[in-house]
């Protein structure tokens, strides 16, 4: 049994295919560049051929599960694209199943990231912030699709207006550039010869040690401990997991994270809580897609490192 895994992000497409033990046989990936259509069935034709036993896709959002489109923010020519169709035509009676990119890292963790866990909560933060939810080992995706984005839990009743129309959000806190525009506005300031003062930079300052960058981390950090606290209290999972741009700084998140935690955690179920970071990286997403993929065909899975 062989599954073709997508990933689908905003500035790259990646393909993969993936046996039912959760071995990645082969992988490319391809720049979206100026014609998402054309990039996208030239790696399914590549990748696809006889044996195929389903088609499991991660996509940047928003997406419509239910309808089986997507608008990924950065692709402005998919605004609703009927991207599920679009593969299913590709590979014509092969069923085709479609989740959230942050939704799909939180299930290929879970299955092959070595947390050895029955659920988990997976946080991407990036220039936004994803999650998604595995509870007893399924996804979580809720009624409309829809469930795990952690980058919208309010974690400040008075804070910033978010894109999604609240207020406060999780994402205008500690989303990448959320954390660059607190930095500047307390005065932090890049040499212009040194590049932009993007969230990478800020966490080359920060581990140089300069207050103000560092301090942008902890902020971020606290507003991350609340949201992760929050769902944990609400559903009773131990395992987190962290992935995504920003998280890529690595201790610098992650060590305020766990103290803010620490700090904060109320009832027993929340005192030993574990957040690691991503092992998978990069190929999260292609896993959670094929396993997306074997769940819809049937297959009960079981993390395996
Ligand atoms: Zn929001």
């Amino acid at each position: 049994m062989t599954v073709l895994a997508l990933d689908i992000g905003g500035t790259k497409f990646a393909v993969a295919r993936v046996d039912a033990a959760g071995e990645l046989l082969d992988r490319a990936e391809h720049p979206v560049g100026q014609a998402p259509t054309a990039t996208l069935r030239g790696l399914v034709a590549d990748f696809a051929g006889p044996g195929l036993t389903g088609v499991g896709i991660g996509s940047a959002g928003p997406i419509d599960a239910a309808a089986g489109t997507v608008s990924p923010i950065n692709i402005p020519r998919w605004r609703g694209y009927r991207l599920v169709a679009a593969v299913q035509r590709l590979v014509p009676g092969v069923p085709v199943t479609l989740a959230g990119d942050a939704q799909c890292m939180a299930l290929g963790e879970w299955w092959r990231g070595g947390h050895d866990c029955g659920s988990l909560l997976g946080v991407v933060v990036s220039t936004g912030v994803g999650g998604g939810l595995v509870i007893d080992g399924r996804p979580w995706t809720g009624r409309t699709g829809n469930a795990g984005h952690i980058g919208h839990v309010i974690v400040d009743l008075d804070g910033e207006a978010c894109v999604c129309g609240a207020r406060g959000c999780l994402e205008t806190v500690a989303g990448g550039p959320s954390m660059v525009r607190w930095a500047l506005a307390q005065g932090w300031t890049l040499a212009p010869a040194t590049g932009r003062p993007d969230a990478r930079a800020l966490a080359a300052a920060a581990r140089g040690g300069a207050p103000i960058p560092l301090a942008a981390f902890r902020r971020a950090a606290g507003a991350l401990a609340t949201a992760v606290l929050n769902t944990a209290t609400v559903l009773d999972v131990r395992d987190v997991v962290i992935g995504g741009g920003v998280a890529a700084a690595g201790d610098l998140l992650l060590d305020p994270l766990r103290a803010a935690i620490a700090a904060r955690a109320g009832m027993p179920h929340l005192r030993d809580l574990r957040v690691s970071s991503t092992t998978l990286e990069r190929d999260a997403g292609l896993y959670g897609a094929a396993a997306l993929a074997l769940l819809a065909s049937g297959m009960t899975l079981r993390p395996t490192p």
